[in-house]
């Protein structure tokens, strides 16, 4: 054993000097009772402290029994509590929180009153339990706030909802706000994860600016937040608040060089008007702000039971469109994109049409915004490409083994390398990729680089092209054309419909046709519906290409062949019918709800 000094510490006394063992065994005791590792005290009734070990004098601010000037706050703390207990008799434990030198502690200190030689003492003992109680504070934060944002999270303000909600105070009602930012998927893609979480960070501090201590913000996912206001004194009020927070939250951020502008959506729900419970509530104002979104977003509804019809309506579709996917109920209708100087087909775009239970088929508008939505839109994608492989004789007997086959994928799937180098694959074991054209709208091309250099080479090596569908009705159209080599520009329908009474349009698909010829990329119109379009574009354009109702209406094959029975007769009979004639055998072929 080391005595503090360093010197062995003799315990054996020699023999027969007990007195000189009495004083060994005194010191032994005298040192282990300094060096303990817990911080120990003795005081007497008047709280004077009898005897103080190192580790208590380091906790308490004392040298030896006597306080280092000025006396601190803890010091005279314990003097008070020495003096209560000792007075009641009673024992005690209690947490402390002490500052030693530049650090704080936390103390866990157990009080026993004793008797010892006639005197009633306060014996006490400190065990620094710092780093427990951190860890503590640590896990209680990341399980009741949010770390980005230092917001409570959904837990927090559910808990606080009931605790009013079991008040139910006769006139005490409070407002459930549900805000969620726009298009912040894109925001997030455009500037970048860390300037996106700058930006939730900017949200959340002009959403707490002036909230009162009884009203609660928390972040409860992603870009979500829930408001609670309470108490309120009327939908007036809310309503008005609400608008302000609009105001508040639509001024430029300005994050890492970059002026970012956002818009929020809010929906809100009152108790007791429009629930009786967290759920509820949540729910309806949940509800308002998906109604917001639809109505185009940016804005503050009240929920109403209209909404929740709605809801419930948009439920059953999810539903149904969840089934489809499962029983595989789709088929395509195909559409040719003919070369107008001849009437050839030169490739057919499959037009995906779902079947629902009562076998009435609906068009894409009803259901892919909501797959994309719902993330089914992956497995449709790989549905449609299944259905036209199982097809491909009839294909190729009707429109010539020759002809381009183009598919539709979503811009969100066009960003997403995962889902893109699966498609690749799938295309490229169909054994004739090259067949395949792959059109996607310019919101594709938000993320440009990726696009360019990630994803567009898995295609080009299999030889699949890329076209740029609905062209110039994003907002990105001319920087599309600059970065993105693609193979065809598709011009979107709203500037061919009427073009020979439009100069402006006019004007336009000129720009359109003398870049993309500069470019190296095809053009082909969308949307021809009547012969005067027709005639403009071949009189007064270069455009070789074109798809519309003119032509043909998009097709269900199976309706077609008996018609139709050999790919010489079916082009021989497209292009010799007069166009008027083929519109007609189209449209008997087309009967899906619009
Ligand atoms: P889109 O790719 O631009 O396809 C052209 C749409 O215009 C088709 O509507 C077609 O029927 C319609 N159309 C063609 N010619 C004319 C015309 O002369 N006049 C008029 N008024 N309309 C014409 P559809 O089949 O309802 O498809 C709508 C959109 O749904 C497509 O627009 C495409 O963006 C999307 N879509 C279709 N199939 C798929 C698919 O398999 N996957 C994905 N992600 N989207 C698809
Ligand atoms: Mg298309
Ligand atoms: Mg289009």
């Amino acid at each position: 054993m080391q005595s503090p000094t360093g010197h062995d510490l003799q315990i054996a006394a020699p023999e027969g000097d007990s007195e000189f063992a009495l004083a060994t065994e005194l010191k032994i005791l005298r040192d282990v009772f300094r060096l303990l590792p817990t911080g120990v005290t003795v005081q007497d009734e008047q709280g004077r402290f009898l005897l103080v070990n190192d580790a208590a004098a380091a906790q308490l601010g004392m040298a030896g029994t006597e306080p280092e000037a000025p006396a601190s706050k803890e010091l005279e703390q314990r003097r008070t509590t020495g003096i209560e207990l000792l007075r009641s008799g009673s024992q005690a434990i209690e947490e402390e929180c002490v500052s030693s030198g530049q650090a704080r502690q936390v103390l866990l200190t157990t009080h026993r009153p004793v008797r010892i030689a006639g005197r009633n003492l306060l014996l006490s003992s400190s065990a620094d339990i710092s780093e427990q109680k951190t860890l503590e504070d640590h896990l209680f934060r990341s399980a009741y706030y949010d770390e980005l944002t230092g917001l409570p999270n959904r837990g927090v303000i559910e808990h606080r909802a009931n605790a009013l909600l079991q008040r139910d105070q006769p006139h005490g009602g409070f407002a459930l706000a549900f805000l969620d930012i726009d298009n912040f998927k894109h925001i997030n893609d455009y500037y970048g994860h860390p300037n996106g979480d700058a930006l939730l960070v900017e949200v959340a501090k002009r959403l707490g600016m002036d909230l009162r201590e009884s009203d609660m913000l928390s972040r409860i996912s992603g870009d979500e937040f829930l408001l609670l206001l309470n108490p309120i004194r009327s939908e007036q009020e809310v309503a008005e608040y609400i608008q302000f927070t609009l105001q508040r939250l639509r001024a430029p951020y300005f994050i890492d060089g970059s002026e970012i502008f956002a818009s929020t959506s809010i929906g809100v729900s009152l108790y007791p008007e429009h629930g009786r419970s967290y759920e509820v509530l949540r729910q309806n104002a949940d509800i308002a702000m998906y109604s917001v979104k639809n109505d185009g977003k940016g804005s503050a509804a009240f929920f109403d039971a209209g909404m929740e019809r709605e809801a419930l309506a948009r439920m059953k579709v999810e539903q149904s469109l969840r089934l489809a996917i499962l029983e595989k109920r789709f088929c395509c209708a195909f559409q040719t994109k003919v070369d107008i100087r001849t009437q050839d087909i030169k490739g057919i775009e499959a037009l995906v049409r779902l079947r629902d239970e009562g076998g009435v088929i609906h068009a894409p508008g009803t259901f892919v915004n909501l797959a994309v939505e719902l993330g089914l839109i992956d497995e449709l994608t790989h549905l449609v490409l299944a259905e036209i492989v199982k097809s491909i004789d009839p294909i190729n007997q009707t429109f010539g083994p020759d002809t381009s086959i183009s598919i539709n994928v979503a811009a969100k799937q066009a960003c997403n390398p995962e889902f893109m180098r699966s498609f690749a694959q799938a295309l490229a074991a169909t054994g004739y990729p090259e067949r395949f054209m792959i059109e996607v709208t310019e919101d594709a091309f938000v993320t440009k680089t990726q696009f360019q250099q990630d994803i567009l080479p898995l295609f080009r090596i299999l030889g699949v092209r890329i076209s740029i569908d609905d062209f110039g009705t994003g907002y990105s159209s001319l920087s599309a054309l600059a970065d993105i080599t693609a193979d065809e520009i598709k011009i979107d329908r709203s500037f061919i419909t009427d073009i020979h009474k439009r100069p402006r349009s006019q004007g336009i698909l000129r720009a359109i046709e003398s870049l993309s010829e500069a470019l190296g990329m095809t053009v082909i119109a969308e949307g021809i519906e009547t012969f005067e379009e027709l005639a403009y574009l071949q009189a007064a354009t270069k455009i070789r290409y074109a798809q519309g109702f003119y032509f043909s209406r998009p097709i269900f094959l199976d309706e077609l062949r008996p018609a139709i029975p050999v790919a010489s007769e079916a082009r021989a009979s497209l292009a010799s019918r007069p166009p008027q004639e083929n519109r007609q055998a189209y449209a008997r072929s087309d009967r899906y709800r619009r």
